[in-house]
């Protein structure tokens, strides 16, 4: 990797990681741009899970902000039988084959969800596939989140934290195991369409020491490029170690809140820490990808 020679660029305000009503944010493209703007983020992306339908929203929506962007997605994969998340960052919206691919990983959540539904309905919550569908903005793109809102709707649970806890996690009722993409499908979809892949949040992965180095080999021996360091998911300690992490094996960093809606997530865009200043941010990998308003 090239000596870090861009100081400056290190502290832009980028949010790289966000999610949509096009998968299972609760704004819209163009409410997020508009919250981004008043946050003083810089340089945005839209991420949604296994999605790039916002992506045309959000370019005009960041360009009516005044804001840079990078187009983005986040996709669902199961490595060593957990599922790990892959973000693609400065792809080609248009790409077809990063839309196929994409396609096939949404393909299996309807049926999934009606499980999920069914083993709800073992523990007394009846009717929960029509109540998270109520919270769906995308058809093809039903998720646990949708779920998780239904159960603190029917006050089941006080918030969707706890819907994860006692829910819809391994192990707990509502949970359905699912086979999602494999690992260097996901690198090679983004990075043939122009982008960057890079692995999202590797701190919430329940992986030993072991699991987690082949993770990273794989990703890396695939042309993965990014880990993300600073994100609403990491503690402060976890920004150390991921940090640590891409300086030993030359990996670009990457800096995103993982933004949902404004009750539920507990970092809002632009508010995170700026990246260490020694890494090498990922959009300094992407400079050619960067939209800037007109
Ligand atoms: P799915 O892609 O349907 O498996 O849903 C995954 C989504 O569930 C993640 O992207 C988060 O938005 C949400 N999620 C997962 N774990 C938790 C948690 N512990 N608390 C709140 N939301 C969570
Ligand atoms: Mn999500
Ligand atoms: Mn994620
Ligand atoms: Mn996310």
């Amino acid at each position: 990797m090239e000596p870090n020679n861009a100081a400056p660029s290190v502290a832009l305000n980028a949010d790289l990681h966000c999610h949509s009503t096009v998968s299972d944010g609760t704004l819209s493209p163009e409410e997020l741009a508009a919250r981004a703007r008043e946050r003083g983020v810089q340089l945005w992306a839209l991420t949604d899970h296994d999605e790039i339908g916002g992506q045309h929203r959000a370019l005009r929506a960041a360009a009516a902000q005044g804001l840079d962007y990078l187009t983005g997605t986040e996709i669902s994969v199961t490595f060593a039988g957990e599922t790990v998340h892959i973000v693609g960052l400065g792809f080609d919206a248009d790409d077809a084959e990063l839309a196929e691919g994409l396609a096939c990983t949404r393909n299996g959540r309807q049926a999934r969800a009606m499980e999920m539904s069914d083993s709800l309905a073992k523990v007394g919550i009846r009717g929960a596939y029509e109540g998270a569908l109520k919270y769906v903005g995308n058809p093809d793109l039903i998720s646990r989140t949708h779920f998780a809102r239904f159960l603190v709707e029917t006050r089941v649970c006080g918030d969707t934290g706890e819907v994860f806890r006692r829910f819809l996690t391994d192990g707990k009722p509502g949970f359905v195991p699912h086979r999602w993409a494999r690992l260097g499908d996901a690198v090679h979809w983004i990075t043939q369409a122009g982008g960057v892949a890079v692995v999202a949040h590797p701190g919430r992965y329940r992986f030993s020491p072991t699991e987690e180095y082949a993770l990273f080999t794989e990703f890396q021996a695939h042309g993965g490029q990014g880990v993300e360091v600073v994100t609403g998911s990491h503690s402060t300690a976890e920004y150390a170690k991921y940090a640590d992490l891409a300086r030993e094996l030359g990996l670009a960093a990457s800096r995103g809140s993982d933004f949902h809606s404004p009750n539920e997530s507990r970092i809002d865009l632009g508010q995170l820490p700026a990246l260490p200043a020694d890494l090498t941010p990922v959009w300094s990998l992407l400079a050619e990808r960067i939209h800037h308003p007109a």
